[in-house]
């Protein structure tokens, strides 16, 4: 039998690193076992789906390079869950609810005043025909519940072991609305079942669901997939991850500069026992990924170590790799071999193509000492010896030397106090530009 994994995003917003880890493991751990990678869009939810997020999901998962072997969209398989609608009610596993929101909500507040757990009492259960009657004369219509059976669910857990739920302390869950409309629970086992998923892992959020899910596949008369629950990812605090510690979503990342496999390389080991190192390619990471390796502690997600990791890949990057992803018309090998050491986020490309270039304003401070440098600047076409032999000819000749030499000449060629290597820049910035820059000139 093929292993089977599957990543489910509702389509109502832009992924965001949480989701990038659950489909990079997902993913990872499908190669890893030979396997399948189905990319499932949970769309059931009319109002809040949208096309262009589900688009953008397709799109970022691509960009970090997780391929799917399948596509399904839940918005295509509502004959599917209608036909297991049925199958559940002709068997007795749900049953009519006709309480109102406020309803519910009263006899919520009632137990808890008594310090009763607020689960759903079944008292729909006991309904006579009569009385259903009498509800739906009202132009009440039904929720449906699924009769969960009130026994310990458990099963030997991929990441936390041996999961035992007591589904005794759950209410019965609603899987479809008055509306008709099927919630999550449904839809989601009748995929797995259907897409003959052999892995389902997610988040710990999902833990109670799982149980609930192992009630439903048996309900169906399928077999229970195995499961992995991922513990969420936090803030750098150990809160949970807010905006307030930078973009999270994958697009504002593309955005910002940082390279799919900084996040690949990262997510795949944040939480596990293995040191996180940069991998510039999934290979490398699909080398090392073992499920095993996750602990049941939460991981915490750094934008900071991100970027740190981001940095180590560029400065390593070969021409050839980095090519495809700048967008600077005249890039050239030895211009990327001067500037990749000096750069965080591809992004930071822009200023040092714009010195090399484009067209500058020079910082001078010291226009006569520039004059002076000026006359020295070797003759003829410049290249990597020449900033040594020219710097070695001023110290020399008007008596500067360090930083007092340095800066100036470095601010008036590239506007900035850091940068590259000033031997491997000044030749790309060339004679006629220096010459120019150094009298003062924007050019
Ligand atoms: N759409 C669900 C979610 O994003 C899928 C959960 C699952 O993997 O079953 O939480």
């Amino acid at each position: 039998m093929t292993a089977k994994f599957r990543f489910a995003p509702s389509p109502t917003g832009y992924l965001h690193v949480g989701n990038a880890r659950l489909a990079l493991i997902n993913w990872l751990y499908a190669r890893k076992m030979g396997g399948q990678f189905v990319l499932r869009l949970d769309d059931t939810d009319a109002e809040r789906s949208t096309e262009e997020y589900a688009n953008a999901i397709q799109e970022d998962l691509s960009w970090l390079g997780l391929v799917w072997d399948e596509l399904k969209k839940q918005s295509d398989r509502s004959e599917q869950y209608n036909a297991a609608f049925d199958k559940l009610k002709a068997e007795g596993k749900l049953y009519a609810c006709y309480e109102t929101g406020e309803e519910l909500e009263y006899k919520r507040k009632r137990q808890l005043a008594r310090k009763l757990p607020p689960v759903y009492d079944r008292s729909a259960l006991k309904l006579t025909d009569e009385q259903k009657a009498a509800y739906e004369a009202e132009g009440r219509k039904p929720h449906w519940r699924f009769l969960l059976d009130q026994e310990v669910v458990s099963w030997d857990d991929h990441v936390r072991g041996k999961v035992e739920v007591d589904c005794a302390s759950m209410s019965d869950p609603v899987l479809i609305r008055s509306d008709g409309r099927p919630l999550y629970h449904l839809p989601s086992v009748v995929d797995d079942i259907d897409f003959a998923i052999t892995h389902v892992i997610r988040g710990e959020d999902h833990v109670s669901n799982t149980a609930l899910h192992i009630q439903l596949f048996k309900a169906l008369g399928a077999e229970v997939p195995a499961f992995a629950h991922i513990p969420l990812l936090m803030g750098p605090d150990g809160g949970p991850l807010s905006k307030r510690e930078g973009s999270q979503s994958l697009r504002e990342m593309r955005e910002g500069g940082i390279d799919p496999m900084s996040i690949n390389s990262l997510l795949a080991r944040l939480g596990t026992s293995d040191n996180v190192t940069v991998m510039s390619r999934l290979d490398a990471v699909l080398d090392s990924f073992d499920i095993t390796h996750f602990s049941r502690a939460a991981a915490k997600f750094d934008p900071a170590e991100l970027r740190n990791l981001n940095a180590k890949l560029l400065h390593e990057m070969p021409w050839e790799e980095a090519q495809g992803k700048i967008d600077l018309p005249d890039g050239s090998e030895d211009f990327w071999t001067a500037i990749r050491g000096n750069l965080s986020v591809i992004t930071d490309a822009r200023l040092w193509h714009q010195v090399v270039y484009g067209s500058i304003e020079p910082v001078v401070e010291d226009q006569e000492f520039l004059n002076a440098a000026s006359e020295l600047l070797p003759e003829g076409h410049l290249d990597t010896e020449s900033w040594k032999i020219w710097t070695t000819e001023i110290k020399d000749r008007l008596g500067v030397k360090g930083k007092a030499l340095f800066m100036p000449l470095r601010l008036a060629l590239t506007g900035q106090s850091h940068g590259p290597e000033m031997a491997k820049i000044l030749p790309l910035i060339g004679r006629e530009k220096a010459l120019k820059r150094l009298s003062g000139q924007a050019a």
